[in-house]
């Protein structure tokens, strides 16, 4: 590649980025870092009606969040901006009046009525409306009135959009880096409008003009736009520039693999669709993000990367620097890519177990102050190296390891019934007044005395295990029983064996 590659992330701020959407900002920041060029963020807001306020923010904290910040882009001008659109407004009807001076657009002063007209007209024949050769010279424009005609509409100010022409019985040659080659008859396509009646550009007019101006190399985005690929390469052969190349991304499936991956689907089968939570202005609706669902930045992005392309070797876990280094366009697959929320959170399982026990203490430090207890962040750190195989989300942590911080404050039933039996209470006493008895509560040594003990009574280990269990735990479950008493000390596993057999019969 000869010069510097230059790719851009263009959503419409009109609600919550979609994980969809999250993926092409992903694949393209990876282009640009493998190949050492820039990501570039531009705000496509021409369509005021469809504007949503807090969009912009939830866009780049969600970027942000990712570890995928832009290089440039509102905030971080390189020379290319303004980067958002509705701030570039006058340059796109100078473009819009060179392809009409070119002869490669028009004005067109039909109203909406006369359109709906048309349509139905075609509809009572069996035909579909289409304003482009067949028909434009029937139309109202600056193709069939005469130049007189059309001043007069000018100056009396009437209202117009400008279409595109175009071309008639051509075949296009259309490239795309994922799909390969493609060929587009223009004798199906419609006059596009470019510049609407109230002053702004559509979206096609806007995307090229900036693409050209921002010198984008690559345009990587969602399949979609894919039908819109045959205009863009008339538009850049229109204003006589270089095309940029195009990678379509395959769409997103619902986990089923039929259609496109939609919020309901996360809402009814309970996963988010958005990366971070989202508050509807509106409506003052909740969506949760993969953030507050206590995913980990890694899993979210190693997840998406997945999605629509893999690496050609059995890896599965990739770090974002290595994404980095292995990411390729060529590599991204047609097919629809199916959504799979399981495998979210067994990447999520990953990173946990990969997480740096010091900055998991931290996290579960946060969730302990809010039940208001406090820890020594050592003490914090030993038990997340206990616990944490038993983990997914930090959330987890209280449930599996609640008792390395507080007496239990209740009895599993169940559990109980199964670890008491008749004599469950003498033994526990027994034990009781032995453990006073014992000074080294260090795991290992007090495995070794408590085991002697337990011999030296000629009884099954488990007669005297599963009610210590219940006893310092409130259920059967947790990490190694010695390492628990180690943990709470001597003087709160009597307490807590005391509790149990005054509680328990
Ligand atoms: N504004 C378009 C969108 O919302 C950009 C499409 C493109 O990347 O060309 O996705």
């Amino acid at each position: 590649m000869s010069s510097k590659v230059r790719v851009r992330f263009a959503p419409s701020p009109t609600g919550p980025l979609h994980i969809g959407g999250v993926r092409t900002a992903l694949y393209n920041y990876l282009f640009a870092k493998k190949h050492g060029g820039d990501f570039v963020l531009r705000i496509e807001d021409t369509d005021q009606n469809r504007f949503v306020e807090g969009a912009e923010d939830y866009i780049i904290e969600s970027l942000n969040w990712c570890g995928i910040p832009y290089d440039e882009g509102p905030g971080k001008e390189k020379g290319f901006g303004p980067y958002r659109q509705s701030e570039r407004k006058d340059k796109y009807r100078e473009y819009a009046e060179k392809l009409i001076e070119s002869g490669n657009a028009y004005y067109a002063f039909d109203t909406a009525d006369e359109l709906d007209e048309h349509r139905k007209d075609h509809e009572e024949k069996g035909k579909t409306f289409i304003y482009n050769w067949h028909n434009r010279q029937k139309l109202k424009n600056s193709l069939s009135l005469s130049q007189e005609e059309v001043q007069e509409k000018l100056d009396a100010e009437e209202a117009y959009v400008i279409r595109f022409k175009s071309p008639q019985d051509e075949t296009l040659q259309l490239k795309d880096v994922i799909r390969g080659d493609m060929e587009i008859d223009t004798n199906i396509l419609d006059d596009k409008v470019l510049f609407k009646s109230d002053g702004m550009p559509t979206y096609h007019l806007a995307n090229i003009v900036d693409d050209h101006l921002m010198e984008i190399t690559h345009v990587i985005r969602g399949e979609e736009w894919l039908p819109s690929l045959a205009l863009h390469y008339m538009l850049y052969r229109a204003f006589g520039w270089d095309a940029p190349e195009f990678a379509h991304l395959p769409l997103i499936l619902k986990p089923q693999g039929k259609g496109k991956l939609s919020k309901r689907d996360g809402e009814k089968m309970g996963f988010p669709v958005f990366p971070l939570e989202w508050k509807d202005p509106k409506s003052g609706d909740i969506s949760t993000g993969y953030r507050e669902e206590g995913y980990f930045p890694e899993a979210v992005v190693n997840m998406l990367a997945f999605l629509g392309w893999n690496p050609g070797t059995e890896q599965e876990f990739f770090k974002l620097e290595e994404l980095c280094q292995t990411f390729e366009l060529e590599r991204v697959h047609k097919g629809g890519a199916k959504f799979d929320p399981e495998k979210t959170k067994w990447f999520q399982q990953h990173y946990m177990q990969q997480s740096d026990n010091a900055y998991l203490a931290d996290e579960f430090e946060k969730e302990l102050h809010k039940k208001e207890i406090k820890a020594d962040k050592k003490y914090i750190a030993d038990v997340v190296a206990l616990i944490k195989e038993r983990t997914v989300f930090v959330e987890d942590f209280w449930e599996q390891g609640y008792f390395f911080f507080v007496a239990p404050t209740s009895f599993d039933p169940k559990d109980s019934k199964k670890a008491w039996k008749e004599d469950t209470n003498e033994l526990l006493n027994e034990l009781h007044e032995f453990l006073k008895t014992v000074n080294n509560f260090e795991a290992e040594s007090l495995q070794e005395t408590v085991k002697g003990w337990i011999k030296s009574k000629e009884i099954g280990f488990g007669k005297v295990m599963m009610p210590l269990r219940v006893a310092l735990v409130g259920a059967l479950q947790g990490p190694d029983l010695y390492k628990i008493a180690e943990f709470v000390g001597k003087d709160e596993t009597l307490s807590r064996i005391k509790k149990a057999t005054e509680t328990l019969s």
